[in-house]
Parts: structure tokens; C-alpha cells; sequence
């Protein structure tokens, strides 16, 4: 455990928004946990956890104790059934997992490489990318709750992760801290390969190798090329979320916007669930739309304004090159959000956690 106080974060978001913290409290062990909850209760502080920082947007101020979670632990643990447990600390770095489980040759989560952060935020928002999502492996996740002091397992039903969604959203589940994850892995699941650009270069690239490493490689190369790097540029990588709107509002929008980038999804409906969309009826669908393509038509891409702007290559990534603080950030971004619902009627959504009074434990 490593306390201390008075210190500057801005090496701790990917952001790069100056901000500072009362209190920095280092947290490798469980009991690290349970005497920081108890110091904050005793003096009326609230508490902040935080992993990797990568999907946060920082106040200039940080009162109270912002929780480090780098809660260790990887085991790999076989099962009788071919299939492999792999158990990891909510401290350890995502990214870390994902190679160890490919260079096994386990599969299910080699899309998600190279996703930035620490393992127990990766359920908060269901990590997703490449056709992909985090809710595809996970069997369980271990909490610690301060109200209780008590540790839980929920199940991966528990967890009730939607798209970039989960429990831990909720008024409940955002008073937990997430201690670790167990995903369930295995050596001949199929390769996820249904984004048109990933199948076609690992066809062409990979030779269509059979094996998690090729499609991992791959993502890698996709990503590097697409997305900026927070450490030469500093961003959160996507800003807000595609959104998911209703058949008539895809319908209306298509009249003006014919080449509109829109994917069907499942409705929450599960009558539609065991359908493919091709058989629903299109008005009982909903449509997954490329925020990053209203963003691009609206003409934000590339744009700057006093040192925060839109990313030259990806409209999705708000990037901040003068490291401004987050009620800049927040000004850019709420301009482009109203531009384009005043031209598409489309609401965005930031992705980023506002870290304020509702996301502390
Ligand atoms: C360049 C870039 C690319 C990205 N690409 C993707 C992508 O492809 N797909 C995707 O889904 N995301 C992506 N992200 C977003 C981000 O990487 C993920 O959301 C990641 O899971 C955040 O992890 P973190 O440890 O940095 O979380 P943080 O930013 O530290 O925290 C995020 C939220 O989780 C809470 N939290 C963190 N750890 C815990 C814990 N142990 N217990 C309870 N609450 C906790 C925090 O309070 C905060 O509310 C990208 C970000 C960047 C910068």
C-alpha cells in the first residue's frame, strides 16, 4: 500500500487533463482496500477508483482519495473439458492477458488486443472491439463492497452487460470494487472474423491462419494505423458511443444520407434474439449508427479549437494536444453533439466516465 497526498494526475488519464488528488492511495491487496475504505469513513472522504485511467474524463480537482487498483494475480487453470479458466487481479493490464492467452493458443479474447487499461474496468463498460466483446468470455467477477465490507462472485448474468453497459453502471453496482475477473477461454472455439477489414487482411496477411495469434496480429496492425496513440496524442479513444436508434428514425435519415453508415442490431426484444436480422421485420429492428460517420459528414473531423479537437483520421477520438482541462474537453464536445443533432436529430452519448459525485464509492 502506498499513500500519498497533494498529487498531480495528470499521468494517470490518457486524456491528459490537468487534475490533482487529495489523497493517491496504492492499492495491492485486499486489505489495502479495506483500510482505505476505513480511512475514508473515518474521515468522511469519498473514494475514486480508478484502473488505467483510459476512459475518464478528470475534474481539475479530485477531492477525497482516489483508489489505485493494482490488485495482481494470472493463473491459468485447465478444465476437464479442453477448455481453459483464466483468473486474473483487477490490477493487472489488460493487454498483459490478452497476449498470454494467445501465445497459448487460447482463443476469445484476441480481438480485444491492445485496448488500453487495467482488467477490473473491463467489465464496467463490457469492452468490446473487432466484433468482440468481453461479455463473450466472462464467466464471473469478484467484487468487494465497502458498505458491507464483504467480497461477492457475480455471475456473468449477474453482471447484466449490454453494450458498453453493465451493473456496474447502476446506482448498486457503481459502490463496488471490482477485485477480479474469470473468463473462460479455449483452444478451438471459431475465430471471430466478421468485420469485412479484419477477415480480408488476415486472409491476405495472415494467409488465413487458423490461430488467435494471426487474428491478434492483425488487430494490432488495424488499430495502430486507425487509432492515435495517448501517448503522443492524448485522448480516450472513443468519445461517445454509436447510437442505437429505431428502424423509422434510419428510414428518415436515409432519405437526405442514402450512403448513411447503419448496422442492424437485435432489439432487447428476445423474440428477436434467435433470429439472424435478415429474417426481422426491418421496422422491429434497431440500428447500431457510426457516430463516427455523422461526426465526419458534419464536417468535425480534423477540426481544433484552442488545443482540443476532433482526431484527423478517427471523428470518433476527441483528442487534446494542449492538454486542456476537462470543462474544455467537455465544451468541444458538447458544441459537436449539438451540431449534429441539429442536423441528424441523433443524440451522442460520451463514452468516458465524468468522474464526479456519481462515480465515487
Ligand atoms: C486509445 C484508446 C483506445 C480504446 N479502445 C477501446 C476499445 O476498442 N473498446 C473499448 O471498449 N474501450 C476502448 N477504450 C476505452 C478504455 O480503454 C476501456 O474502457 C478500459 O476498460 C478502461 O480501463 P481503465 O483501467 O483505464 O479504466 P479507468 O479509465 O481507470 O476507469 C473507467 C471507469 O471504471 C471505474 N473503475 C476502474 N477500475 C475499477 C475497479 N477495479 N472497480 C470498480 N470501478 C473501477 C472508474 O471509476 C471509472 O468510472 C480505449 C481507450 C483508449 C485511450
Amino acid at each position: 500500500m502506498k499513500w500519498s497526498q497533494n498529487v498531480s494526475l495528470s499521468g494517470y488519464n490518457t486524456l491528459a487533463c490537468p487534475s490533482s488528488a487529495q489523497y493517491l492511495a496504492e492499492c495491492y491487496t485486499l486489505s489495502d482496500l479495506r483500510e482505505t475504505f476505513a480511512f475514508a469513513r473515518a474521515n468522511k472522504l469519498r473514494v475514486t477508483v480508478l484502473g488505467g485511467g483510459s476512459n475518464v474524463i478528470m475534474p481539475v480537482q479530485m477531492s477525497g482519495i482516489v483508489l489505485l487498483n493494482r490488485l495482481p494475480g494470472v493463473a491459468f487453470k485447465p478444465l476437464p473439458d479442453g477448455q481453459v479458466l483464466l483468473q486474473a487481479g483487477a490490477g493487472e493490464v489488460w493487454d498483459n492477458l490478452v497476449r498470454l492467452s494467445v501465445q497459448r493458443g487460447l482463443r476469445g479474447i484476441e480481438n480485444l488486443i491492445l485496448i488500453p487499461g487495467r482488467v477490473g474496468a473491463a467489465p464496467i463498460q463490457n469492452i468490446g472491439a473487432y466484433g468482440a466483446e468481453l461479455s463473450d468470455t466472462l464467466l464471473s467477477v469478484e467484487i468487494y463492497d465497502p458498505a458491507s465490507d464483504d467480497c461477492r462472485t457475480l455471475s456473468l448474468a449477474d453482471c447484466q452487460l449490454g453494450y458498453r453497459d453493465s451493473i456496474f453502471k447502476t446506482a448498486v453496482g457503481r459502490e463496488w470494487v471490482i477485485t477480479g475477473i474469470t473468463l473462460t477461454l479455449s483452444p478451438n472455439r471459431p475465430l471471430v472474423l466478421e468485420y469485412a477489414d479484419l477477415r480480408q487482411r488476415w486472409e491476405q496477411e495472415e494467409g488465413a491462419q487458423n490461430h488467435p495469434q494471426a487474428v491478434a496480429r492483425v488487430v494490432e496492425r488495424l488499430r495502430r494505423a486507425k487509432l492515435p496513440d495517448p501517448a503522443d496524442i492524448p485522448n480516450a479513444g472513443s468519445f461517445f458511443k454509436n447510437p442505437v436508434v429505431d428502424h423509422d428514425v434510419v428510414a428518415q435519415l436515409r432519405l437526405g444520407y442514402p450512403e448513411l453508415v447503419a448496422y442492424p442490431v437485435l432489439a432487447s426484444d428476445p423474440a428477436l434474439a434467435s433470429d439472424p436480422p435478415i429474417q426481422t421485420p426491418p421496422e422491429r429492428l434497431k440500428w447500431k449508427l457510426a457516430a463516427g460517420w455523422l461526426i465526419d459528414k458534419a464536417g468535425w473531423k480534423g477540426r481544433m479549437d484552442n488545443g482540443v479537437g476532433c482526431h484527423e483520421r478517427q471523428a470518433l477520438v476527441l483528442v487534446n494536444p494542449g492538454h486542456r482541462p476537462a470543462d474544455e474537453v467537455l465544451a468541444f464536445a458538447t458544441r459537436l453533439q449539438a451540431d449534429v443533432k441539429a442536423r441528424f436529430g441523433v443524440d451522442l452519448e460520451p463514452e468516458p466516465v465524468l468522474l464526479g459525485e456519481t462515480e465515487t464509492k
